[in-house]
């Protein structure tokens, strides 16, 4: 039923030019997809309205667009070559590859929180001594959490090979016939340089945060910010991710919108900084995109799941079909990585307070988010299916359309005239749609499956009047204008 739902977004963002699979023409490259005509309009919404939002609405905060190709000494002060890496599995029979902890964490949901349903006596349990665990209660916490990050390689190895002996969920093989749980690292290196080795490695950054980071230096250094304040960024990351499904909820390659909001530590408490990111993030998404707080949630991660550096990390969560998933993530991460930075590149990072003199390394909180993770959300929280029809309730403001302008019967070159008319006077200023296929109903049913809030229809009183019928996505309903009023009526909807 829950993947009923999801199938059925996947296919609609397909058949009408929202989301395509990449490289479809050739057989697809798995976790790659490409945006049609209305899912890059959304696309460019979304990140147009973070930018507003966050950007250009705040005297605290400015904006920055780094390489996406860096320096590998970038990637190795910021532990990313290192440790920048997921443990993996292979299934040996069908050669299937995936995320150790997916696939334990799969295993959990389905099995459920309660250790007395897994048929395993964990009292009696004989543990060996490679597995990293001691005794059967910490499986029974790992069974009631549902959660297994923090857990090294050997300790993933045991609860796949000899603790649940989990099955391919590939090729479902009974108990599994498993390599052993590795680490991959997700950065993509690349090769500069015409001739190997003569430019030397550089790496696809696999955040944006880094080149912030790096760049702190030049933005003090050109404007005038002073403590507390953010730099905001909007663009690519690469992950080598292999997870498959979920459409774009994790792919190789994908938006982020980070943002790294500095201050002395001295000076500003961080807990209440923390609590007004989380009331900002929260506002954004109920109130910018439109989404039903219901399905949003607050996850603070245990120790064991923090990075080191991190004194809180805490996740907002959407309820996607397939569960409750990080979709932003906000981290207080002290002033690790311009330590990292200064430490490695031998220059001073610290800005001096003009009022009192004193250098300041700041600290940094972290809001993270990934922007395609948000335009899923965005489908799945619109996606109604009425008796006779399917409807994108989109927030009007990112809809890919905001107007249709229809002429009532195609055949009728006055009304077609008239119709060009009222789009050449819409589109400068609303994303506007046009469509003379088909009767009326058709569509409607058309704009409604692609979010569009209001369809406009010039008729033959059009004609002796110069009155136009709004019909209304959400409600159906139907009213009559005058052309002359059409952009403020719209600017007034937009507004509410
Ligand atoms: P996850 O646990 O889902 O892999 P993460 O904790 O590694 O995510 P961060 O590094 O904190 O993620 O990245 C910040 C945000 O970027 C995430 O909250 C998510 O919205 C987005 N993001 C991360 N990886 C991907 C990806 N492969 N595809 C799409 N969005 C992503």
């Amino acid at each position: 039923m829950v993947e009923n739902v999801m199938d059925k977004i996947v296919s609609l963002a397909k058949r009408r030019g929202f989301i395509y699979p990449g490289s479809e023409l050739y057989g697809g490259l798995a976790n790659t997809y490409d945006y049609g005509p209305v899912g890059t309009e959304l696309l460019r919404n979304i990140k147009n309205l973070w930018w507003k939002y966050f950007v250009q609405s705040r005297p605290d905060m400015v904006g920055l667009d780094g390489s996406i190709i860096s320096h590998h000494k970038i990637w190795e002060a910021s532990g990313h070559v290192a440790g920048f890496a997921d443990a993996m599995v292979d299934c040996k029979n069908c050669k299937s590859r995936f995320r150790a902890d997916h696939v334990i964490e799969d295993y959990l949901s389905r099995m459920g929180t309660d250790p007395s349903q897994y048929g395993i006596h964990f009292k009696s349990l004989v543990f060996d001594s490679s597995w990293g665990f001691n005794k059967g209660t910490e499986i029974e916490d790992i069974i009631r959490k549902q959660k297994v990050e923090g857990l090294d390689e050997n300790q993933l190895d045991a609860l796949i090979k000899y603790i649940f002996k989990i099955s391919c969920p590939k090729c479902n093989i009974k108990n599994g016939n498993w390599t052993p749980v590795r680490k991959f690292n997700l950065l993509f290196p690349v090769q500069l340089g015409i001739v190997e080795g003569e430019g030397g490695l550089g790496y696809l950054r696999g955040e944006t945060a880094q080149l912030i980071f790096t760049n702190f230096r030049n933005v003090v250094d050109s404007t005038r910010v002073r403590l507390p304040f953010g730099i905001a960024q909007l663009g690519k990351s690469f992950r080598n991710e292999i997870t498959p499904g979920n459409s774009v909820f994790r792919t190789i390659e994908f938006e982020q919108g980070e943002i790294e909001y500095f201050f002395d530590h001295d000076e500003t408490k961080w807990e209440p900084l923390f609590e007004e990111w989380k009331k900002t993030m929260d506002a954004f998404v109920v109130k910018q995109l439109g989404i039903n707080k219901e399905n949003v949630r607050w996850r603070l991660h245990a120790d064991e799941e923090r990075s080191f550096y991190s004194k809180r990390t805490e996740d907002m969560e959407y309820k996607f079909p397939f569960g409750f998933k990080e979709l932003w993530g906000l981290a207080y991460r002290t002033d690790y990585d311009l330590t990292r930075h200064q430490e490695a590149s031998k220059k001073e990072l610290t800005i001096v307070d003009p009022k009192t003199g004193k250098k300041v390394l700041p600290h940094v909180i972290e809001p993270a988010v990934g922007i395609n993770r948000l335009l899923l959300m965005v489908l799945v929280d619109a996606y109604v299916e009425e008796e006779k029809r399917t409807v994108l309730k989109i927030a009007p403001q990112l809809a890919p359309y905001k107007v249709a302008v229809f002429p009532l019967l195609a055949n009728k070159p006055e009304l077609i005239k008239k119709a060009h008319e009222v789009f050449t006077l819409l589109s400068p200023v609303y994303m506007t749609a046009f469509d003379d296929r088909g009767n009326i109903g058709k569509r409607y049913l058309s704009q409604d499956e692609i979010g569009t809030p209001w369809c406009v229809t010039i008729d033959f009183d059009t004609l002796a009047d110069d009155t136009v019928t709004i019909r209304d996505r959400d409600t159906a309903r139907q009213e009559r204008i005058k052309v002359a009023d059409l952009i403020l009526y719209f600017a007034r909807k937009l507004e509410s």
